[in-house]
């Protein structure tokens, strides 16, 4: 497409503040189970109200995650404790935030200068094979059900599974898709395989989303897209939300590469500190800090910025127009953000690079929010 010419004179921050922002994928319930507060500003992490507020964002998408190997009776619980303490810390600051699970709910929230937090699942294994637990998370407000994760479970097959035990869905799969149909949650393509993103598109009636999703064809990592995809999800009138994470985001993998040769260099080390908190998921993570920080200064230097994520929304709107692109962070998801983009308060960055790149006003309040608000109001009404 042929852009216009940037005005160096166009207000970003005014543009940014008048536009609903919405992030779709954030893992920050995660953080809050373990006992961070979003309440106050912190330095660590990605994401709290204060910093929410100066970056912006006006809609924001809580993901409940679940892991895939938790065991099956295990799953419900575990989520309904996020939605639990979720709605716990936003019931604790209503004048800041609260809870949507409509369109129109959400530009209410938001006229009233307040964030509307959208409920989301991370994995159908959260489920546990039941339409009856699919039920039960609709009726808590849940809005989204992102299909799988990075191990395939019984009815959806991830995109990194190399040896699939079935196609793409199960018989049972599609039934989940139709019922999310007839229930109006959004269906999350992000980490299904190929084959289930095909079955996905042939089932459903309403517009998919892939909530932190980047294009394979810049970064050809199987959590990508294709272009063959995009312009499915496009025909679909769904949309693809970009993740920020430095390794979706690297031209050619590059993030990877680097990641994975400073990791063989330290192979010995690392095992080791695995092998010394093998049953003790957080301590492992803290003992591995050292490895991580260091790894993030060789990355650094790749030079991954919001233009790198520009690049992305470039792609996808020359190859299907500006309808079908958003943002999914993945913020406290990921351990490697672009330069200048490392928490939510620096969202209004990335209009300053659209309004610098010369996107129209229109385009940009689509491409930041407009586009996810549509999908929300066709598929969950209101
Ligand atoms: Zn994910």
């Amino acid at each position: 497409m042929i852009l216009s010419c940037a005005d160096p004179g166009r207000d970003y921050v005014q543009l940014h503040r008048s536009a609903l922002v919405a992030d779709t994928h954030s893992d920050t319930p995660l953080r809050m189970v373990r006992g961070f507060d979003i309440s106050e500003r912190d330095t660590t992490g990605h994401m709290d109200i204060p910093r929410l507020q100066e970056g912006g964002v006006d809609l924001q998408v809580f993901a409940c995650f679940v892991y895939t190997e938790t065991p099956p009776e295990e799953c419900r619980p575990t989520i309904d404790e996020l939605i639990d303490t979720l709605e716990a810390q936003i019931q604790r600051n209503p004048d800041r935030i609260a809870v949507c699970t409509t369109a129109s709910q959400a530009e209410e929230i938001v006229a009233g200068d307040r964030i509307a937090a959208f409920i989301g699942i991370e994995n159908g294994v959260a489920i546990n094979n039941s339409l009856d637990n699919l039920q039960h998370f609709y009726d808590r407000g849940v809005r989204y059900l992102t299909l799988t994760h990075t191990a395939s479970n019984d009815w959806c097959i991830s995109s990194a599974d190399t040896m699939p035990a079935f196609d793409g869905l199960t018989d049972f799969g599609h039934e989940v898709v139709r019922q999310m149909n007839e229930l109006g949650m959004i269906v999350d393509i992000s980490h299904a395989s190929v084959a289930a993103v095909r079955e996905v598109l042939e089932v459903t009636e309403d517009p998919v989303i892939a909530s932190h999703s980047c294009v394979y064809s810049i970064c050809p990592h199987d959590r990508n897209l294709t272009d063959e995809q995009i312009m499915a999800v496009a025909e679909n009138g769904g949309l693809i939300c970009l993740n920020f994470f430095n390794g979706y985001l690297a031209p050619d993998n590059r993030w990877f590469q680097i990641s994975d040769s400073f990791f063989n260099v330290h192979r010995a080390e690392i095992d080791s500190t695995v092998a010394l908190y093998e049953d003790d998921r957080e301590a492992r993570h803290e003992a591995l800090e050292p490895f991580f920080r260091m790894r993030s200064e060789a990355i650094a230097n790749l030079g991954i910025d919001v233009g790198t994520l520009v690049d992305h929304v470039d792609h996808i709107v020359n190859l299907v127009g500006p309808d079908h692109v958003g943002f999914g962070s993945d913020f406290d998801g990921v351990g490697s953000l672009p330069n200048g983009l490392t928490d939510c308060s620096m969202v209004p960055a990335i209009t300053r690079e659209l309004v610098a790149r010369g996107y129209s006003d229109v385009d940009i309040g689509k491409i930041l929010g407009g586009n996810f608000m549509r999908v929300f109001r066709e598929v969950c009404g209101g």
